[in-house]
């Protein structure tokens, strides 16, 4: 660093530009100065000056206040104006004593004013003086300049505050940092405040007085309003008070810096510790805060908190075959269709309802529903998204049907703390998984005492494979144009400690485990056993058909089995049916038709079970190599009942068809569903106005007897008379 005092002059040599319009008072100055051996340029008119003063070397300027044309006055206003004369020290010289001339000096931009005086060495003094402050006050701007340099780069001010003034002084480029121009140095605690948003400006210098009484030291926190559409600006001052003799406080010294991007970075640090990364929904920790805060505050105003817990079904088969980058999609789909659904019904119920949406580890997220009162209200915003959720989405070009498992739970209810009521949501979560997922269950105590009988029943289900205890019963259908039973379907069931134990009870679990897979091959070939044992007795059937669930049919070896049993049986083609769901059909749907296909080929035949509880499109269904549509006891059950179901059963079997498949109603039960039934034209049924399912020693009796039924029906269709079935399908008729 240079230091212009000493380097850029010789300080014995100085050069100096007079100007005055008295040739003597020129001469006799100008003599003086060069006696020290200066050097003097002189003029003899304002203008002449301005003119010679671009190229002048001067260290200063001495002026003639009373000049004739330009006077000394208006010359060191020109001055002040050209780059070269705005920071030169300008001597005043005057021969007038009067306070108005002395002050018009200084108003003009004089540095100091002289009475001329035949005093020449005085006047030698002053002028040194003039240059030497020049010099300071030049190298004052040169480091305030570094300063405010600094003071910008580093978003820092420094400022004294008096308490007199009410005022904050600082060097120019210390208020920058508050969006002030460079050149301020001195801003009103006024106009401070009103630099603040309008919630800091009061607490403001309640935070620093509480500081000062502390320790003697303050720091405060404000935040700055945002200025044409920028942001909030996030402040910090601190520094020491001065105090005076009497121990009054006079001053406030410190700095103020510019926080904003810390905040910004703490910020953004508190929502990646709360918020998922990949969703940018809240996470666990940071929904459980929310959870707890909505369950005091509903706590004190009496009333609930409502949670629902989405675990994505069978998501990682999804994740293993379509690939992480997929799977990742699927989840951000599936957030944004679950928030748009809630936000939108949630909305529709208005009164403070609200929701907040987070996402768990791996597949699972949870919805808060608060200020709903009614909870079947809040059941019905839960449906809507577990439906939106349905919708076919496309990932990695392949059309995806994600549905979910839903546990939902109620504060204070179920539970009265956020961790055990999240905890309760999941386990029925769980329960929804063993009934075999895709719906919506409300915690229920009974739940809770599962955990341990779970792992009884899933070393039970190991025992009974390698003790035989499942048992195949068989419900037969029949094709009601001709009063005859057509087929079979076999229905495993679990004679667990001399009880029957329904599949729904344990399937779920044998699918979850993977026991489904020897489960399935045992079924399989008892079926196909018994089939053969029929014939050889001279029961003739078309078929008996198996259920094929979707892990058995993904991961086993289900073409080999089934060559295996038709082989090994000798078996007609066609005569093993294989009930799959929709679902499980069209999933991945490129890859799974040639192993559909595959299985016609070996001699199977194919029905989708459960139809119109699947998702399909209309363009998968055209083009699947399936037999027969087995449509859901849901919708036989609302024959008589609502016309919906009626629409919904006369429109599947209307599609069944247009694609040249074979329709059966499942879950007959009364002579005026059959009745509905062949209206529509559906002639084959299946349901227990027929028969139960039986044990396979009591198949001959169960078809004669669903026989009898159908042709009493057919007759008593041509003959009107009432018909009823009793206890286990035992008809009267009156
Ligand atoms: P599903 O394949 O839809 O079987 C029809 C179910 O409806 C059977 O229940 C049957 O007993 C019942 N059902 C038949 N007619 C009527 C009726 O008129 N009214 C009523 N209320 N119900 C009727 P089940 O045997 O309890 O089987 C339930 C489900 O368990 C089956 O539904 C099937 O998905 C599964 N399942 C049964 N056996 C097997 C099996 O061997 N393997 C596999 N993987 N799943 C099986
Ligand atoms: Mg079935
Ligand atoms: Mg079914």
């Amino acid at each position: 660093m240079t230091n212009p005092v000493h380097d850029s002059k010789d300080q014995d040599v100085l050069t100096v530009l007079l100007v005055d319009d008295d040739p003597m008072w020129r001469f006799l100055t100008s003599t003086a100065l060069r006696d020290r051996g200066w050097l003097v340029e002189d003029c003899e008119s304002g203008s002449a000056l301005l003119e010679r003063l671009p190229a002048s070397t001067a260290d200063i300027i001495l002026i003639d206040a009373l000049m004739p044309g330009m006077d000394g006055f208006a010359t060191c206003r020109a001055i002040r104006r050209t780059p070269r004369g705005r920071t030169l020290p300008i001597l005043m010289l005057t021969s007038l004593e009067d306070d108005e001339s002395i002050r018009d000096a200084y108003a003009s931009g004089a540095t100091a004013f002289f009475i001329k005086s035949t005093h020449w060495s005085l006047l030698a003094e002053r002028v040194r003086d003039l240059v030497r402050l020049g010099e300071i006050g030049r190298q004052l701007d040169v480091s305030n300049a570094r300063l405010a340099k600094v003071h910008l780069a580093a978003r820092t001010g420094t400022f004294d505050f008096d308490f007199d003034t009410r005022t904050l002084h600082g060097a120019p480029g210390s208020f920058a940092v508050l969006g002030l121009d460079n050149s301020r140095t001195g801003i009103s605690q006024h106009e401070l405040l009103h630099l603040m948003v309008p919630e800091d400006r009061g607490v403001f210098w309640g935070a620093i007085g509480a500081d000062l009484a502390a320790r003697n030291r303050f720091r405060v926190e404000f935040r700055l309003s945002p200025i044409a559409g920028g942001v909030v600006r996030y402040m910090c001052a601190e520094g020491e008070p001065e105090y005076d003799a009497d121990g009054r406080l006079r001053q406030l010294h410190g700095l103020i810096h510019d926080n904003t991007d810390d905040q910004r970075r703490r910020e953004e640090m508190a929502r990646l510790s709360s918020h998922d990364s990949l969703t940018g929904l809240p996470n666990r920790k940071e929904f459980l805060r929310r959870l707890s805060d909505a369950a005091a505050v509903a706590g004190a105003a009496g009333q609930t908190v409502q949670i629902a817990m989405f675990d994505l079904d069978r998501f990682t088969q999804f994740n293993e075959t379509l690939g992480q980058a997929a799977g990742d999609e699927l989840i951000c789909e599936t957030a944004r269709r679950i928030e748009a659904s809630a936000a939108q019904r949630v909305a529709l119920i208005g009164n403070g309802a609200a929701h907040c949406l987070a996402r768990l580890p791996g597949d699972e997220f949870v919805l808060m529903l608060t200020g709903i009162a009614d909870p079947t209200e809040a059941e019905t915003v839960v449906r809507a998204a577990l439906q939106s959720m349905r919708r076919v989405c496309v990932v990695a070009g392949t059309e995806c049907f994600l549905s979910a498992s839903v546990g939902m739970a109620s504060f204070p209810g179920d539970a009265e703390s956020a961790d055990i009521l999240l905890a309760r949501a999941d386990r029925a979560v769980h329960e929804v998984k063993l009934r075999g997922r895709n719906d919506l269950i409300w915690f229920q105590p009974r739940f809770e005492q599962g955990g341990r009988g779970r792992i009884e029943m899933i070393t039970g289900l190991h025992r009974a494979l390698e003790r035989e205890e499942f048992e195949l019963h068989f419900q037969p259908w029949v094709d009601a144009s001709v009063s005859r039973v057509t087929g079979l379907e076999a229905l495993i069931r679990w004679r667990r400690d001399g009880k029957l134990v329904p599949p729904g009870e344990f399937i779920p679990l044998a699918e979850d485990t993977g026991l489904i897979i020897p489960i399935g091959e045992w079924v399989l070939r008892k079926a196909a056993g018994a089939l053969a044992q029929w014939r050889r007795d001279g029961i003739d059937l078309e078929c008996v058909a198996i259920n094929i669930p979707t892990v058995h049919f993904e991961r086993g070896s289900l073409l080999a089995e089934i060559k295996e049993a038709i082989e090994r049986h000798d078996l007609r083609p066609r005569s093993l049916e294989l009930e799959l769901t929709e679902t499980c059909m069209v999933r991945d749907f490129e890859s799974t038709l040639p192993r559909l296909e595959a299985l016609i080929e070996a001699g199977a035949t194919l029905s989708i079970d459960d139809f119109g509880t699947g998702y399909s499109s209309l363009a998968y269904l055209t083009r699947l190599p399936i037999s027969k549509l087995k449509v859901d006891r849901a919708f036989v059950n609302q024959l008589g009942v609502s016309t919906q179901g009626a629409a919904v059963c006369r429109a599947i079997v209307a599609l069944g068809q247009s694609l040249g498949v074979k329709v059966l109603a499942e879950g007959v039960e009364t002579p005026e569903q059959v009745q509905a039934l062949r209206s529509l034209g559906c002639q084959t049924m299946q349901g227990f106005l027929f028969s139960r399912p039986v044990p396979v020693d009591q198949v001959p009796q169960a078809i004669r007897t669903a026989e009898q039924i159908a042709r009493r029906l057919a007759e008593a269709r041509s003959a009107p008379q009432r018909v009823t079935v009793e206890g286990d399908g035992v008809l009267h008729g009156s």
